[in-house]
């Protein structure tokens, strides 16, 4: 395959069928993100986002590019805007990844570190800040902009069917901005309002009431509702626990090859408790957002 930029590679990325043990002879399938050239599902969030804000003239040949990010969106966005040569600075709160600040760095972008205690909302509000003081800069926004469930609406949805043949009985995806949820659910219950939708966040995250504190589950967990949640039915909302999310961490490395990231393992954690009510040979759709590699400052198969 020859290709001209990595920008090609971005999404149409391999679905697995899981050989696992499933309740009631389910299957579970993962779609595999970490083999988007940057590493993550937010590669396809990176490449709409710059290319949306083109399109609608919010982004010139010199504009700065500034998002809050917890780090894959910001490696997302850093590629992206790398291949259009627009500066980019990214807000993240400091305890997200060593290896994820040193990707977005290597990529040309500036980074902010905000103080963890305030969480996203921190960084949300620093980027705003920086936006009033430069001229000429842009913030995609991704926890409020259409154009983030859009993305997975256009890209990863339509894969999701193309890739299996028999119909999807529940697709099951955490949450942080909310996008990635958000915008697939859209599609297949358009496709097929059979389709039951889960959304997993871990404890610590408000979506199920408990209360907010932090976690090792990264990626996942929210501060607030995310507003694309208004536009779609959420069939459940699924807690994991940091060990149940990292036991299956260990576990896909150990019998299947998969490094997978925290959040996958929370998504695969959640897809076993579904499958538990769902009936015999169900055909249980997940994602698996990026790669453990990026967690190994964190001794993550410790
Ligand atoms: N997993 C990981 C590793 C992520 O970085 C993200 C994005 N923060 C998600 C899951 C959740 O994706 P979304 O923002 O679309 O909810």
């Amino acid at each position: 395959m020859l290709i001209n930029s990595v920008s090609e590679l971005i999404g149409h990325t391999p679905l697995i069928d899981l050989q696992i043990d499933v309740p009631h002879h389910s299957h579970i399938y993962a779609k595999l993100e970490m083999f988007n050239p940057g590493g993550s599902v937010k590669d396809r969030l990176g490449q709409y986002l710059i290319e949306d804000g083109i399109k609608k003239h919010k982004i010139g040949n010199q504009t700065t590019i500034i998002e809050p990010t917890a780090g894959n969106t910001g490696i997302g966005v850093a590629l992206a805007a790398q291949q259009h040569h627009l500066p980019t600075i990214l807000v993240v709160p400091e305890k997200f990844s060593f290896e994820k600040q040193q990707l977005m760095k290597a990529l040309g972008a500036r980074l902010i570190n905000t103080p963890s205690e305030l969480g996203i909302k921190g960084a949300i509000a620093k980027a705003r800040e920086l936006a009033k003081e430069i001229t000429d800069s842009y913030v995609p926004m991704q926890f409020e902009n259409p154009a983030n469930p859009a993305t997975y609406y256009h890209t990863l949805a339509p894969e999701l069917l193309a890739d299996l043949d028999a119909p999807i009985t529940a697709f099951v995806a955490g949450a942080g901005s909310g996008g990635t949820f958000a915008g697939v659910t859209q599609y297949l219950k358009e496709q097929n309002p059979a389709t039951k939708a889960i959304v997993v966040e871990p404890e610590g995250s408000i979506l199920n009431g408990g209360p907010a504190h932090p976690h090792r589950t990264e990626g996942i967990g929210v501060e607030f509702v995310p507003p694309f949640f208004k536009n779609v039915t959420i069939d459940q909302t699924l807690t994991i626990s940091d060990e149940a999310a990292f036991a299956q961490v260990k576990q896909m490395a150990a019998t299947q090859g998969l490094f997978i990231g925290s959040s996958s393992g929370a998504a695969l954690a959640a897809s076993l408790q579904v499958a538990e009510t769902l009936p015999e040979n169900s055909q249980i759709v997940t994602i698996f957002p990026d790669s453990s590699e990026r967690y190994m400052s964190e001794h993550i198969y410790e």
